[in-house]
């Protein structure tokens, strides 16, 4: 499965915000956004006026980083989203929010969704007691994602569960910290989506 493997801080240079991809660091006095907000290139920040095409880019381009989604695929999210009943930008979010991997980081099972994607893609996790190691697998109401027995006495598990237990998960999921099991109450709703973007700009890039 194809995943962008370049520097993760070039791209919030690039966005001008932190998008969280590195984890811990993030935190850090070390983050890159902290240190040295300007974007990546040898001439610096534009001067030039932003075009309504490349407002809507941005919010496309930070809403596909932040998940850790190629363009094809989130191509494909957004086909499905204005295929589905209700609006499409908020349909969209909530099937980037409903990948498995984001449920994992959502309750602190990872520190970043790249931890988490790696975490889910090793084999560490099952939904509905069988084992799930596809990341973008989308959850359902009434699923309930697990830690797998064998994989609890991971070390890096270990320390996650400590992370997970002093988190606060969204309210459309809860988390149970003593048998490090995830139940997802029902889809999330837009207002509990907390990702920075105008998905309405995404649909009209898409509408074009
Ligand atoms: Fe972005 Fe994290 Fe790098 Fe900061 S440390 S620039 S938030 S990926």
């Amino acid at each position: 499965m194809a995943r962008y493997t370049g520097p993760d801080c070039k791209l919030c240079r690039r966005e001008g915000m932190k998008l969280y991809l590195k984890g811990e660091r993030c935190y850090s006095p070390k983050c890159a956004i902290d240190r040295r907000p300007v974007p990546p290139g040898m001439h610096g920040p534009s001067r030039k006026k932003q075009s309504e095409y490349g407002i809507q880019l941005r919010e496309k381009q930070k809403a596909r980083r932040m998940y850790g989604v190629l363009e094809g695929q989130f191509a494909g999210y957004f086909e499905h989203a204005d295929r589905m009943k209700g609006v499409t930008g908020e349909n969209l979010l909530s099937l980037l929010e409903r990948r498995l991997d984001n449920v994992v980081y959502r309750v602190g099972l990872g520190t970043s969704r790249t931890e988490a994607r790696q975490l889910v893609r090793h084999g560490h996790f099952t939904v509905n007691g069988r084992k799930v190691n596809i990341p973008s697998y989308q959850v359902r109401a009434g699923d309930v994602v697990a830690v797998r027995d064998s994989s609890k006495t991971s070390p890096r598990i270990k320390e996650l569960a400590e992370f997970a237990a002093a988190h606060t998960a969204p309210q459309w999921l809860t988390y149970e910290p003593e048998a490090l099991r995830i139940n997802v109450l029902r889809l999330p709703r837009r207002e509990e989506i907390d990702t920075p973007v105008q998905e309405q700009m995404i649909v009209e890039l898409y509408s074009r």
